[in-house]
């Protein structure tokens, strides 16, 4: 009788290394063994959630630990980004206030693609997109402002609507009317830019994997001379600001 080593036991979803390749992938799914197989896990890259293949327990282990002191985009910030690993804390805010900080431009950097943001209590990721908090140093906070597409009919402006129903009106009820105007009025609504068209506006979220509690380890000199050290006392990460020149 032979001893099978102890499954590895993964979360779902979780960052693993498959050991042949040294990619980095998320775990999906778990599968258990039968007559055709052994046991294992359906993975996602974690770029990329809707590819998703089976690995055997034993090709699989955790991912290495970040470096502490900032978060690492390739493996905690896309994999959020693209809904392959859940944000940690989604709150609604303030669409204005968000827009005016996305604006600003000032610490925020927008993430290039299309992202997908899952709303507290629903099962289903929107389309977003995201700006990405940083730090002083480059680094990424873990925090982001999102907008959030919300469906809805993407209308013609009102006022060419309106002047095409007024011109067909008058074209049934007036003998009398312009012949061209009907047509005119129609053209007119069918040369919108797409960028004129009306939609329905978006939704503002705030996005953390850590709800930092900063550490501020400043001295009154380094103060003095705009140094400020400082650290999340939960995730590690650097917070450390220096207003000095
Ligand atoms: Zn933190």
């Amino acid at each position: 009788m032979t001893t099978l080593a102890a499954p590895v036991a993964l979360a779902i979803p979780q960052v693993v290394r498959h050991k042949p390749t040294g990619d980095l992938l998320i775990t999906v799914e778990r599968y258990d063994a039968n007559q055709y197989h052994g046991s294992g896990y359906r993975c996602s890259p974690i770029d990329n959630r809707y590819s998703s293949r089976g690995f055997p327990d034993d090709e699989l282990e955790s991912a290495p630990p970040r470096k502490p002191g900032a978060f690492d985009y390739r493996t905690e910030i896309v994999p959020r980004a693209q809904g392959a690993l859940p944000w940690e804390h989604v709150e609604p805010v303030n669409l204005a206030k968000t827009l005016s900080n996305v604006a600003a431009c000032a610490g925020w950097a927008a993430y290039p693609g299309i992202a997908w943001v899952t709303k507290p209590g629903e099962a289903r990721a929107d389309w977003a997109r995201i700006f990405l908090h940083t730090t002083q140093g480059g680094g990424y906070t873990g925090q982001a402002h999102a907008l959030v597409w919300e469906r809805g009919p993407s209308r013609k402006p009102s006022h060419l609507i309106d002047a095409v129903v007024k011109a067909a009106s008058r074209a049934v009820h007036d003998r009398k009317a312009p012949r061209g105007d009907l047509a005119a009025a129609v053209l007119a609504m069918e040369d919108v830019p797409y960028h004129q068209l009306e939609s329905a506006m978006p939704s503002a979220w705030l996005l953390s994997i850590c709800k930092h509690e900063v550490v501020d380890t400043s001295t009154p000199q380094g103060r003095m001379r705009g140094w400020r050290p400082a650290h999340c006392s939960k995730c590690g990460i650097n917070l450390s600001v220096d207003s000095s020149d």
